[in-house]
């Protein structure tokens, strides 16, 4: 079976690198299906849980993103994230507040002035959506 390179490259570490069958990523214009042999291409990426298919495996890895870049050359994937876990290095407990502050600071910017006045509502939007990325890599339910 044919298989493109995979490397999910953070700041401070390499997070994942394999010969996969194919990647399913969240990019700033939409869902994208890469498969081996595919045209070059470089887009933004949003936070999310990205889909890995292994060549031969049928259930699919998750790695969470905190959203990056990722370039695709024919023969290699590189995901450059600002952050990013594979779901065993994902402390959802840590995830979970983080989901929970976010909810509760964007209920507070909609309840308006003065509640609102210190909530900066893109950050707590930008911050939920990092949480609920790495609840879905854990497979836990998010609204
Ligand atoms: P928090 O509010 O919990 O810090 P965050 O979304 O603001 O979450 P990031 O800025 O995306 O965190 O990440 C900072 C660092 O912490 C990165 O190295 C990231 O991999 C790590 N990290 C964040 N949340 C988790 C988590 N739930 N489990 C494991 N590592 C995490």
């Amino acid at each position: 079976m044919a298989t493109i390179k995979l490397e999910v490259v953070s700041p401070d570490q390499m997070v994942y690198e394999q010969d996969i069958a194919m990647l399913i990523v969240r990019s700033t214009g939409g869902e994208l299906g890469i498969l081996p042999r595919h045209a070059p291409l470089v887009t933004g990426l949003i936070p999310h849980a990205m889909r890995v298919k292994l060549p031969g495996e049928a259930e699919e890895q998750l790695i969470a993103v905190s959203g990056g870049f990722m370039e695709v050359t024919p023969e290699k994937i590189t995901v450059l994230a600002g952050a990013a876990e594979e779901p065993l290095n994902i402390d959802v407990n840590r995830a979970q507040q983080a989901y929970d502050r976010a909810k509760q600071r964007i209920a507070k910017f909609h309840q308006g002035p003065p509640e609102s006045n210190d909530i900066d509502f893109k950050r707590a939007e930008l911050a939920l959506e990092r949480a609920k990325a790495r609840l879905k890599a854990c497979k836990r339910e998010v609204a």
